[in-house]
């Protein structure tokens, strides 16, 4: 069994067409930084045309009623997460064992199966996918005046692993309604392009649907990795010093070329008082090699990013495969960070929609409404094999 559950993959094309079809059933589509980095290799786009807003057209072409962008729930998780580790860097939690990312589901299944006495350092913030699901059968249903069980949320993603994170028990809400019905790999989408006939050389790009639409450079360079720590410190910073950083500052935590010899990168930084050290690994092997660093005490860390795939999700096991054998993970990266660099707005904190959500109905980052639709707990499921609550590595 592998202990991320990224290594079969569920054709879910047909279902989503089926909901497409149906008059009674709104459906809404949201699109994962990740994969604006991908989706034009399979059409034959240059990286120039083959831009988000392109996508977004052959998702209306397709028969989607309303199209987001993910990138906003990233936006959405770095301001719970960002908050949360400030939480608990300042209640003194983080002072023998970080706190690690949650977004990754890969990453999340492997901690609980290979490390679960590390699995209570998770943030407890749902990922990007899910809170963006949470939001819409929540507050966007509302806004919208259809009942949350009309709605059919699909998610595209550079992932395998994020099929079963949309069906853990821990992603519904009380009466039963996951956050999200259906996540299809950028493969898939590709798929459902083709079986539709759209011609996305012709398709007018169009802007994301209002109310959730807006959405940051912060939230774009999620999928690369280093894309969610910088992001957060770029936040965090704000939150603890009340002013921005430069939106460059944390750019050491972003993956080179140069080859260091190290399963991990590590960086620290000067926050009012304080002294922030934080560390970023994607892979497995290397998140393997840096859990057991941790826990033999030869590294200390607060806050620490992991993504199961090499690169983080612009090389996830749903992007287009290529018979040529060249990894793109690395300029996938440089896409998203290209799209940052020329943002107009780069810090989540400033994403109009997201503020909109706290001032109409969570109030604040950690409320109790935040907590009960943004957040989760890891373990109110078990893999297969594990039988108790395994708490912190205390
Ligand atoms: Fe999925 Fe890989 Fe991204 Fe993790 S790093 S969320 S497994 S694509």
């Amino acid at each position: 069994h592998c202990p991320v559950g990224a290594l079969y993959e569920r054709d879910d094309v047909q279902k989503v067409l089926q909901a497409l079809e149906d008059p009674d059933t709104v459906t809404v589509v949201q699109i994962a930084p990740a994969v604006r980095a991908a989706w034009g290799e399979a059409f034959g786009l240059e990286p120039e045309q083959a831009t988000v807003n392109r996508l977004a057209g052959a998702l209306r072409a397709v028969g989607f009623d309303y199209v987001f962008d993910t990138s906003y729930s990233a936006d959405l998780t770095i301001m719970e997460e960002g908050s949360e580790f400030l939480a608990r860097l300042g209640r003194g939690e983080l002072d023998k064992y970080p706190m690690f990312t949650s977004c990754c589901p890969g990453w999340v299944r492997f901690v609980k199966s290979q490390y679960p006495q590390l699995a209570g350092q998770l943030s407890t913030a749902k990922s990007p996918q899910q809170m963006f699901g949470a939001v819409v059968k929540n507050w966007f249903a509302e806004k919208i005046g259809v009942p949350p069980e009309k709605i059919c949320c699909v998610s595209v993603m550079p992932c395998v692993a994020k099929k079963d994170e949309c069906a853990l028990p821990t992603m519904k809400n009380e009466v039963g309604i996951p956050d999200v019905d259906y996540a299809l790999t950028t493969r898939e989408i590709i798929r459902l392009i083709r079986s539709e006939h759209v011609q996305v050389q012709n398709v007018l790009e169009t802007p994301f649907d209002r109310l959730l639409g807006d959405y940051t450079g912060a939230g774009v360079i999620f999928g690369a990795t280093g894309g969610v720590m910088e992001a957060a410190l770029r936040t965090a910073y704000y939150l603890v010093t009340g002013y921005n950083p430069r939106p460059d500052s944390f750019r050491q935590v972003r993956e080179s070329r140069r080859a260091d010899g190290r399963a991990w990168r590590e960086a620290e930084f000067e926050m009012a008082d304080s002294t922030i050290r934080v560390a970023v690994a994607s892979g497995l092997g290397n998140a393997r090699a840096l859990c057991e660093a941790i826990l033999k005490g030869e590294v200390h860390y607060h806050f620490v990013e992991i993504m199961a795939c090499p690169g983080g999700c612009v090389g996830g096991g749903g992007q287009p495969i290529h018979c040529d054998d060249i990894e793109r993970a690395h300029e996938r990266g440089q896409v998203l960070y290209g799209l940052d660099r020329v943002s107009a707005v780069r810090f989540s904190h400033e994403n109009a929609d997201v503020m909109a959500l706290y001032r109409d109905e969570l109030g604040a980052p950690l409320s109790e409404e935040a907590e009960k639709w943004l957040h989760t707990d890891h373990f109110g499921w078990q893999m297969p094999g594990e039988t108790a609550r395994t708490g912190s590595a205390e």
